[in-house]
């Protein structure tokens, strides 16, 4: 092709398109290294098999996941909806419930980025309601913005803060007849009893995003959850692909959702979890890092002199973590996902490096 045509295909695309800034993702802006802690993986994975041909179109709300992620979250099939990932989840939302060039959505950064950039490619504005202190919902804030749908991320990706209970009953309250509320628990394994998935009985207007991609350790495998009102899932389900999820995706998930899968989430929960007050401890201690964020799930944010200066300091020692300096309401801040124990182990012996170094030459100039 030529350069000619190529332009002249780009001149075809809608102004939106050519306007968009797409979605930066750990795996598409870093490449190599040989320890990835930059997207919020599960290092401890267990290994699936598929069976059977796959020559039929598979269902497009396979029952047997439905009915077992209803089990185990505790709500009805009639509450659970499946699809390619949450973030699938978050654009089903948007589509559904807001009416381009006239509806908003209300974000609370920092946090999680697609729920902005869905929004933007649906041509949906964005009300951005600071975090106190980057941990509470500003109630006075959100109430004064006027939305079709409240994005609250709990555990907060990237600060790993669990939103108040008391917090995201205030908003349901206030939203009552005019906004959905949608609760993200991507990370919600890490800390279940956070979970606001039995608040759905009492108000039909609260959604919940869950994922496979992060306890379950199956990001590859692209399958999320929403949990919502049957009128709110029977209105995604008429926007949804015919065939969303890929039949050895289903054949995967199911396995995952047995006692037997579910039983192995827990137990790499549980390991994350030490491996993460063990790191927390540590990066405490050293000299470099100004500010530990207290975390609920699996990864850690810190805050450190020169953020990108960390990042490369790693990447030589073939460590991959990602920069989140450029969140609204953060400054020079990385946050680390925390990986098996001898990754973590290299991390330990990689940061101790950096930080004892750095300070060494402080003291030298000092
Ligand atoms: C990872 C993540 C998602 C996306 O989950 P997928 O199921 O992989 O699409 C959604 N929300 C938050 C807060 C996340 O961190």
């Amino acid at each position: 092709m030529t350069e000619q045509n190529g332009s002249a295909v780009n001149t075809l695309a809608r102004k939106l398109v050519k306007d968009l800034v797409p979605y930066a993702s750990a795996r598409s802006s870093m490449s190599g290294g040989a320890v990835w802690l930059n997207a919020n993986e599960n290092a401890l994975a267990p290994a699936y098999q598929l069976d059977g041909t796959f020559n039929r179109y598979p269902s497009c709300q396979p029952k047997a996941v439905i009915n077992a992620y209803a089990a185990y979250a505790g709500v009805k099939s009639e509450q659970v909806l499946v699809s390619r990932g949450a973030d699938e989840g978050i654009e089903l939302l948007i589509r559904s419930f807001c009416e381009p060039n006239t509806d908003s959505i209300t974000i609370c950064p920092p946090t999680y980025g697609m729920y902005a950039i869905s929004a933007q490619s649906h041509q949906t504005a964005v009300n951005k309601v600071l975090l106190l202190n980057s941990e509470r919902l500003d109630l006075d804030g959100i109430f004064a913005t006027n939305p079709k749908l409240v994005f609250i991320c709990s555990p907060n990706n990237p600060t790993g803060d669990v939103i108040p209970h008391e917090q995201i009953i205030a908003v349901l309250e206030h939203f009552k007849n005019s906004a959905l509320v949608v609760v993200d628990e991507a990370y919600i394994e890490f800390v279940p009893e956070a979970s606001v998935a039995p608040l759905l009985n009492r108000y039909p207007h609260l959604v919940v995003l869950r994922t496979l991609s992060k306890a379950f350790g199956l990001a590859g495998l692209r399958c999320g959850f929403t949990l919502a009102n049957p009128d709110v899932i029977n209105a995604l389900r008429k926007m949804i692909a015919p065939y969303p999820i890929a039949e050895p995706v289903a054949q995967i998930a199911a396995q995952a959702l047995s006692a037997a899968g579910i039983a192995q989430m827990k137990q790499s929960v549980a390991t994350i979890n030490t491996l993460r007050s063990d790191f927390i401890k540590l990066a405490s201690t050293l000299p470099g890092v100004l500010k530990v964020w207290p975390s609920n799930a699996n990864y850690v944010l810190l805050q450190v002199a020169d953020a990108a200066d960390c990042v490369n300091a790693l990447i030589d020692a073939d460590i991959l973590i990602r920069n989140q300096s450029s969140q609204l309401g953060l400054t020079q801040v990385v946050r680390v996902s925390i990986g098996s124990p001898d990754e973590m182990q290299r991390l330990t012996t990689a940061m101790q490096q950096y930080f004892l170094t750095n300070q060494q030459i402080k003291r030298e100039h000092a």
